[in-house]
């Protein structure tokens, strides 16, 4: 009897929900595998997002010593990739949607640490209450527009597959607008969803080079 896939988070069981990521539950079992290729469709030991531990006791993880992953890597067929520019591994679903391995699936070990924060801004909490300040009572794209001014770059819609919406969440944009050059430590992003709501998300900007 194989030994269950340890998760903390839950992400796993959302990620064998989606038929294209390539990982399945078996029941009987109780674990998750990933099916890598045709004769290597390995047992998941620890899930990529929270290595099997709590949020709170990621401090004291040890590095992968299986060297597994960095091995797939290296291999043309096998649908995980190195990312430099992050310095991220990445699975590749059969729709190209990447996931991030933060662990090692099979041994559990973190793997090396994402330089994406070293390379964006992050967003000054001052700049953030101020834009929050100032949107506090828009209801529609017009207000916001009427209130920041004409966004760097409009986009949308955006219609995601109902398989994707249900399995993760997702919701379709009616339309998204963006301000890069309106805060000094972020890039702003205002989006009206298919129920009418607006959300609005900050990001840190690319550090220039
Ligand atoms: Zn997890
Ligand atoms: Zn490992």
């Amino acid at each position: 009897m194989e030994t269950p896939t340890i998760c903390k988070c839950g992400f796993i069981s959302v990620l064998a929900r989606d038929p294209d990521s390539l990982v399945s539950y078996n029941e009987i079992s109780n674990t998750y595998s990933i099916a890598l290729a045709n004769d290597l469709s390995p047992i998941i030991a620890f899930c990529p997002l929270c290595g099997g531990r709590e949020l709170s006791d990621t401090q004291s993880m040890p590095e992968c010593g299986c060297g597994l992953v960095l091995g797939w890597a290296n291999e043309p067929n096998i649908p995980i990739e190195y990312d430099s520019e992050f310095n991220e591994y990445c699975l590749i679903a059969q729709d190209s949607r990447k996931t991030i391995l933060y662990y090692c699936p099979i041994c559990g070990g973190h793997l090396p640490k994402t330089e994406r924060t070293s390379l964006f801004t992050t967003p000054s909490t001052e700049e953030i209450i101020e834009i929050n300040e100032r949107l506090k009572s828009v209801t529609t794209m017009d207000d916001v527009v009427r209130i920041l001014g004409e966004p760097d770059e409009r986009y949308g819609p955006i219609i995601n597959d109902p398989e994707k919406k249900r399995v993760y969440g997702m919701k379709d944009v009616r339309q998204g607008l963006r301000y890069t050059s309106l805060a000094k430590t972020l890039v702003l992003t205002v989006q009206e969803n298919e129920d009418g709501r607006i959300h609005v998300i900050f990001e840190g900007k690319p550090k220039s080079i």
